[in-house]
């Protein structure tokens, strides 16, 4: 059974842990279960600070968030836990977390999503916890809550390749705040599509000062740091602060394209494009971190930079690939790699020394700038 409701008493407030902006299609989803929604607060060094005290040293730091997510949602009230599962640790999350929440004396139920992307199972979960759940209710929601994933991927796809070239500095975020909001409270297809409409719209008419020979950088590695900007130290809006137009293919969105039936085809794919440096699916997301950055070497990039939590087996095996890729046809990939303790001031200075190499290599390769800079840098995080 992976929804125990024995220990919720009185009015359910439901809660989860923050990933990105995706807590909107996620309350869209929760507001299924008829409970009241308690949003944990937005990510803090409070979030990190609980989570990494009363977690294991050794696990990954996503872990570690999600627990400090729980034990401020607690705080503020809710008594029923939501949490996914994967293929690698992130399977045992669940459980662990909820048996060190059980030790620190909470009371709350918790709901385990152990089907992946299975509809079917987790409208067997939320029936568990809302009798009065219907299939057709069920379907509409997540049809509106995919709907919500892909505006909200699309718009900030756009922002993530533009950002850096604003005129005026703030227009991005001022049109990506203002969508957020109103995203936020649209629950219906048509009103969604209108919206992500008009703010691809807005976002495109804002004026920007794109140099010719712009940097193009691909960020690939673990989801999870990937996609919670507090987790990577907002790496990618640090890298367009230095100019690069920043890439990013793991989103919410792409898993629900690759997931279930096409999950086979997805993965020969990625091993396709990975050869030669991998022949075998290595889990989680260390395949695609090897495939999409062989794939980006090829479609010109300027480099790559792979994150992943301290750690982390799958990306820790996808770091060996990468090296011989990297060194094989010089070319750049930056290893950053997150623990509680990561230093925001050392990531700056390494990617200042990354886009500066970067920079001096596009120009020699142009004829633009000095002979002496260097071919690549592969620089290494901890494993
Ligand atoms: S992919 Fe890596 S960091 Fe993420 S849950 Fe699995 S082992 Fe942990």
């Amino acid at each position: 059974m992976s929804v125990d409701l024995s220990r919720v008493s009185g009015a359910r407030r439901v809660s989860f842990p923050h990933m990105g902006n995706y807590s909107i299609p996620v309350k869209t989803l929760a507001a299924e279960l008829d409970c009241e929604i308690v949003e944990p607060p937005r990510m803090t060094r409070r979030t990190l600070e609980l989570g990494a005290r009363h977690s294991p040293e050794f696990v990954c730091i996503p872990f570690k968030y999600n627990l400090g997510n729980y034990i401020e949602a607690l705080e503020a009230g809710a008594n029923l836990l939501i949490q996914a599962g994967g293929g690698c640790r992130f399977g045992y999350y669940g459980e662990v977390q909820e048996a060190i929440l059980r030790d620190l004396g909470y009371e709350f139920g918790m709901v385990r999503l152990v089907g992946g992307f299975s509809v079917r199972e987790h409208y067997r979960d939320f029936k568990a916890v809302n009798p009065r759940l219907n299939v057709r209710r069920a379907l509409q929601a997540y049809r509106v809550a995919i709907r919500q994933t892909r505006a909200l991927d699309r718009v900030e796809d756009h922002v993530r390749r533009n950002v850096a070239f604003e005129a005026e500095e703030g227009a991005h975020d001022r049109v990506h705040a203002a969508f957020l909001a109103e995203l936020d409270g649209t629950r219906d297809l048509r009103g969604i599509a209108a919206l992500e409409e008009r703010t691809l719209g807005e976002l495109a008419a804002i004026p920007a000062e794109r140099p010719r020979d712009l940097l193009r950088v691909g960020v690939v590695g673990e989801l999870y740091v990937l996609m919670e900007p507090f987790s990577n130290h907002f790496v990618e809006r640090e890298l367009a602060k230095r100019g690069v137009e920043v890439h990013r293919f793991v989103t919410v969105s792409a898993m629900i394209d690759h997931a279930g039936r096409k999950k086979h085809a997805y993965l020969d794919r990625m091993i396709e494009h990975a050869d030669p440096y991998l022949r075998y699916h290595i889990g989680a997301d260390g395949t695609e971190s090897v495939a999409m950055t062989h794939k980006l070497m090829r479609e010109g990039f300027d480099g790559v930079l792979h994150l992943k939590p301290f750690g982390c087996m799958p990306e820790v095996n996808a770091m060996s690939a990468l090296q011989r890729l990297s060194r094989e046809h010089t070319f750049p990939v930056l290893f950053i790699s997150y623990d509680a303790q990561t230093s925001e001031t050392g990531l700056r200075t390494r990617l200042d020394a990354f886009c500066d190499m970067l920079r001096m290599s596009k120009d020699r390769r142009t004829g633009a700038g000095a002979d002496d800079a260097p071919a690549a840098l592969a620089s290494q995080g901890g494993r």
